[in-house]
């Protein structure tokens, strides 16, 4: 290893070709299947469940390396793989990112290894947050959470909607409000445990792209958790709502608090659907004859090529930036954490449009997987924060003013 700073380490170097022999023999055959039968890829999640790709040991790994770039570089290589079975494997760390947020150490420790099970009996987490009337306005949530001091018990009621491994995970860690009028500061998390009577799955959305990821409704009809289940406590919430009345403000706020641990990674998401166009439509331009000659030897097809690798190894600059800046517990003073998340994303349309446009009618037909690429990619730029609120969160944070 030299000494310049972006290099690997030797660890992360095993992981990443690790986790890139995954994606590229066992995702990347099944892609067009799972994406043509629109359902959840048991079969492949079972199999990284079994050489440990899929656990919460592997996660934690991941959470916690040090340099904050472990996460990121598996993101990359599974979307590389495939963005839907990608997804598929990647959801339940939605969750996991939610306890880790919101949660104590116990409550991590407990509900976190459930979010992923055994390689025998798999198990899975969804983070709920989102509802028909509240997505980027998340201080607009409905779901209540009501408190029943005699028994201890919590009594969610709601609807939830677009929730990635909604109603099939077996841990459902859910935001929902214990103050109204306080806005996001009147929120909490919640464990919704396996089995839990009240919670089922809403309607199941038939999507554009990412279509091995299972999406739906989550609906709560006096779905009643213990008091345990409330993430953080309830002496830490009854503290948090105490502030809130008074005006102060909160140090963190639910649900926004797990977004901005999880924005370098989505972008790293986007970036590896982005790489496994550029790869593919560089390949195929040295190979396509066109006026005799290859159609990568006319400016106008290397020029496309070229922007799509600057923009590529731009958003990870970007990525990675945002990542280490996490991991060194730095400040996103300039919401440098969305600012990746909104690079890459817009990146991979763009990288997945060129790619088709250098196919050309190949590129737009079933033969050839960049149409399904161009899909999978336009999630990135709608979900975890749509590129809209991306571009709120760096204009307040380098202007300090309130921008609507
Ligand atoms: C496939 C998929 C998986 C998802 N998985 C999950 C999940 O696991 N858990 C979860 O909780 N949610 C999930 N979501 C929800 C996702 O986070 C929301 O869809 C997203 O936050 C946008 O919310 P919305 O769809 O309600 O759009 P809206 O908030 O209604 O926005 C509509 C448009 O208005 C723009 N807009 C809104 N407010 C502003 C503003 N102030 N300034 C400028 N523009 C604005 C938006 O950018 C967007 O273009 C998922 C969504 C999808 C599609």
């Amino acid at each position: 290893m030299s000494g310049y700073p972006l290099d690997l380490n030797d660890d992360q170097q095993q992981i990443q070709k690790w986790v890139h022999d995954f994606a590229e023999s066992v995702m990347r055959p099944a892609a067009s299947e799972w994406d043509e039968r629109e359902e959840f890829p048991w079969p492949v999640v079972e199999e990284a469940a079994k050489i440990g790709l899929y656990s919460f040991d592997f996660v934690a790994n991941a959470f916690v390396d040090p340099t904050g770039l472990l996460m990121p570089i598996v993101n990359e290589e599974m979307t590389w793989g495939d963005a839907g079975i990608g997804l598929a494997i990647m959801g339940s760390t939605l969750a996991v990112a939610g306890l880790f947020a919101n949660g104590t150490q116990e409550q991590l420790l407990e509900w976190a290894p459930q979010c992923y099970g055994s390689p025998d009996k798999v198990q899975l987490g969804a983070f709920c947050v989102s509802e028909p009337d509240a997505g980027s306005d998340v201080s607009a949530l409905r779901t209540r959470a009501v408190y029943d001091e005699a028994s201890d018990t919590w009594t969610l009621n709601g609807t939830k909607t677009w929730i990635t491994n909604g109603g099939i995970a077996d841990v459902h860690v859910v935001v929902a409000v214990v103050e109204p009028g306080l806005g996001s500061r009147g929120q909490a998390s919640f464990v919704v445990p396996p089995g839990t009577p009240g919670i089922r799955q809403g309607q199941k959305f038939k999507k554009m792209g990412i279509r091995a990821s299972h999406t739906a409704e989550v609906i709560l009809e006096d779905c009643k958790v213990p008091g345990s289940c409330l993430l953080g406590g309830k002496e830490k919430l009854d503290e948090r709502i105490a502030r809130a009345r008074e005006g102060k403000r909160s140090s963190s706020q639910a649900a926004m608090a797990t977004f901005e641990a999880t924005r370098p990674s989505v972008g790293a998401q986007a970036i590896g659907i982005a790489r496994a166009a550029y790869e593919y439509a560089l390949e195929y331009a040295k190979e396509r004859k066109a006026f005799g000659r290859s159609i990568i030897e006319n400016q106008g097809i290397a020029f496309k090529l070229a922007d799509m690798k600057t923009r590529i190894d731009a958003s990870r600059l970007l990525i990675w930036r945002a990542a280490m800046m996490g991991a060194a517990k730095k400040t996103f003073e300039s919401g440098e954490g969305s600012m990746s998340k909104l690079f890459a994303g817009e990146t991979a349309v763009y990288v997945t449009e060129e790619a088709i446009q250098i196919l050309g009618g190949y590129g737009y037909v079933r033969e050839h997987p960049v149409e399904r690429w161009h899909r999978d990619s336009k999630i990135y730029t709608i979900f975890e924060g749509t590129s809209e609120i991306q571009r709120l969160v760096i204009a307040r944070a380098i202007s300090g003013v309130y921008i609507k």
